[in-house]
């Protein structure tokens, strides 16, 4: 026995022909499976038209989008601003370093300094006796001051 399942949604929406119609009815008539089917689906059916019942469209829904766009694109010019500022930046930090570079290399040799500084500093405070321990500290922090004085010096002379 065939299942005329595919027409069985068609039956139940009155969309067969006579032929087809006197068909599936004398196929129910027969096959339990097949009427249990036609009364789920007709179940079903009246389910889903109760549902598009209740999603009925909220009457402010095109306002309620249209302010939703509005923020969006609010959103998206913040943004904007904020990527136009970082351009700025990194433009002027480019412009800084094209008019200032031999400074910003000196200052970066002088940082490189106070790094080794510091890098031997620690090194050689577990080996170093305290006394030369004492002795070593008091020449690095010497050497930092006298790199900030000659980083402040060098600086304010060169942007005057
Ligand atoms: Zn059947």
């Amino acid at each position: 026995m065939v299942h005329p399942i595919d027409e069985l949604s068609a039956y139940l929406d009155d969309e067969l022909n006579t032929e087809n119609r006197l068909l599936v009815e004398r196929h129910l008539a027969l096959c339990p499976s097949c009427a249990s089917m036609l009364e789920e689906l007709a179940e079903t059916k009246t389910a889903m038209a109760g549902w598009s019942g209740a999603i009925e469209l909220p009457p402010d829904l095109e306002i309620n989008v249209l302010r939703a766009v509005e923020r969006e694109s609010g959103y998206r010019s913040w943004i904007g601003s904020w990527s136009f500022i970082a351009v700025a930046g990194i433009l002027s930090m480019a412009a800084f370093w094209f008019f200032f570079g031999g400074i910003a290399l000196k200052v970066f040799s002088v940082a490189y300094k106070m790094l080794a500084a510091f890098a031997y500093l620690f090194s050689n405070m577990v080996t170093v006796a305290p006394s030369v321990y004492g002795v070593v500290l008091t020449a690095i922090l010497l050497l930092l001051a006298i790199s900030a004085v000659s980083l402040r010096r060098m600086l304010r002379s060169s942007l005057q």
